[in-house]
């Protein structure tokens, strides 16, 4: 394949591809008919280094699109496993491929990946293809969750192929340009169990580490502090998603990252009356992953990496279970005191104290009851008006906000202060799903202002002066129930 100079300035050091090759397959993109350009994130590509108008010409976009190879690149497809709804399988990229690791300005090391890039060894039955609509969803959930302050991978750029994929209809190809600070998974350490060596499993351990947690390798136990360091960082995402409302929708393991980023952004959309049952994705027909169960299942996940790295927490398996239960024992603490650390926030409360838990419980529980939409009803309280809030004249909630009331008044911080903290964890405008839906729809069209309009608010969430009014106004009823899709 034809390589590219530096132009746009790709400087790849990719350690990834000097693992055991157990762990991946080498394979190039598969070449695309007439690769246009749709969307091209600015800011991100400066931060990775990388020149936007480079980017932009038609060999940059050859180079997004797959038809051709940056300098230094080695693609390769990685190998994993996984639990998918339960159900333990071989995996890997089935239709992406890692060109490299960018090293950037500011001296971190980034995954740049290509989405749709065409078939590979793990593509199973699948086309290796991504439609144009889903890639462009991913594009604008990940950079809100991103200005949200949530940790996650990123989307450099999408590029239509010029060619059709066949969905339930026929829908125009896409690739989407992928970062993130690594593509391991707790699915890539089940593979490395289970098809690998100790050495190999070591391999990828002493990988990660010095990935994302050197500080763990000067441990007594390096392989525990890596376990302990995953399952914080994991509690700590999971909380961050309860308090903004998302719903992943898919928490299988292989879509459960070492780095502690959101990874994979099919069925996931934010919910919008509060409901801890709430389930869009379409496949998920038991509610594995509804909202409310997003907790209990990244801590099922993260026994699935324990298990994984038996081998390497202690010789004496009896031992390395004990160390491992130890651990896992840790992340339930960890996710109460994120999330009730980020409820405060939201409540204006300063300091800690005993009633806070209850006190954020119960509103919760009054706005189920109320089917208060969950963002409207932060942003309402912050703008100091309940009134505006469905639950509005019941008993119960004059008498929750006489509470409030009463715990505010035991703080020294002023009414701006406790509005200030309340903004910085109320967003103003979150991707609500139709005007997702609206976005795309035009964009499938060939109008891109709308999604541009879109991710412009998206953009600056917990920005209260900018003119967001279209956005933080909650959605119109639905005729029927929002449904996401997997894998699309
Ligand atoms: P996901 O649902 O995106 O987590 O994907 C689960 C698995 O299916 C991964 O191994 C993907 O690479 C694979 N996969 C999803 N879509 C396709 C496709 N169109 N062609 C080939 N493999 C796919
Ligand atoms: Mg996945």
């Amino acid at each position: 394949m034809e390589r590219t100079e530096q132009r746009a300035g790709w400087r790849f050091d990719n350690r990834y591809a000097r693992l055991p090759e157990l762990f991946y397959v080498r394979q190039e993109p598969v070449q695309v008919r007439e690769p246009r350009l749709v969307m091209l994130n600015e800011p991100l590509a400066a931060e990775l280094g990388l020149d936007a108008e480079a980017l932009r010409s038609p060999e940059g976009v050859e180079v997004l699109a797959g038809n051709r190879l940056p300098e230094g690149a080695e693609p390769l497809a990685q190998a994993y496993a996984g639990h998918q709804f339960g159900y333990f399988t071989m995996l890997g990229d089935g239709r992406a491929l890692l060109l490299g690791e960018q090293l950037t300005p500011s001296g971190a090391r980034i995954d740049i990946q290509l989405k749709g890039s065409g078939r590979t060894p793990y593509s199973r039955g699948g086309d290796g293809r991504a439609a144009l609509g889903p890639m462009l969803r991913e594009y604008i959930i990940s950079e809100a969750m991103h200005a949200l302050g949530i940790p996650t991978t990123r989307s450099l750029a999408v590029v239509k192929t010029g060619m059709p994929v066949i969905r339930e209809t026929v829908l125009q190809g896409a690739v989407l340009t992928r970062t993130a600070a690594s593509h391991l998974r707790v699915g890539t350490f089940q593979f490395a169990a289970w098809r690998g060596s100790r050495d190999d499993l070591k391999a990828l351990a002493d990988f990660a580490i010095a990935r994302h947690m050197p500080e763990a390798a000067e441990d007594k136990q390096p392989y525990l502090a890596l376990l302990r360091e995953v399952i914080e960082r994991q509690a700590a995402l999971i909380a961050r998603w309860m308090l903004v409302g998302f719903i992943h929708g898919v928490m299988n393991t292989d879509n459960m990252t070492i780095s502690g980023e959101t990874i994979d952004y099919g069925p996931c959309a934010f919910m919008d009356e509060y409901d801890p049952l709430t389930v869009f994705s379409s496949i998920d027909t038991h509610g594995r992953y509804a909202y409310g169960r997003q907790p209990a299942i990244g801590a099922w996940n993260l026994a699935r990496l324990a298990e994984a790295l038996l081998p390497l927490l202690h010789e004496d398996e009896e031992k390395a279970v004990e160390l491992a239960e130890e651990a896992l024992g840790e992340y339930a603490g960890w996710y109460e005191r994120h999330w009730l650390q980020g409820m405060r926030a939201k409540l204006g409360l300063f300091g800690e104290e005993e009633e806070d838990e209850a006190l954020a419980r119960d509103l919760l529980e009054l706005m189920r009851k109320a089917r208060a939409d969950y963002t409207r009803t932060f942003f309402d309280l912050t703008l100091g008006r309940p009134e505006d809030t469905p639950m509005h004249g019941t008993r119960e909630f004059e008498d929750w906000l006489a509470r409030r009331q009463r715990r505010l008044a035991r703080q020294p911080q002023t009414e701006a202060e406790v509005r200030r903290l309340m903004m910085s964890a109320n967003p103003a405008v979150i991707p609500r799903n139709y005007r997702v839906e609206e976005a795309l729809a035009a964009a499938e069209a060939g109008d891109l202002s709308v999604m541009e309009r879109l991710l412009a608010a998206l953009a600056a969430p917990y920005d209260y002066d900018a003119d967001h009014a279209d956005y933080a106004a909650v959605p119109p009823k639905p005729d029927r129930p929002y449904r996401t899709y997997c894998g699309t």
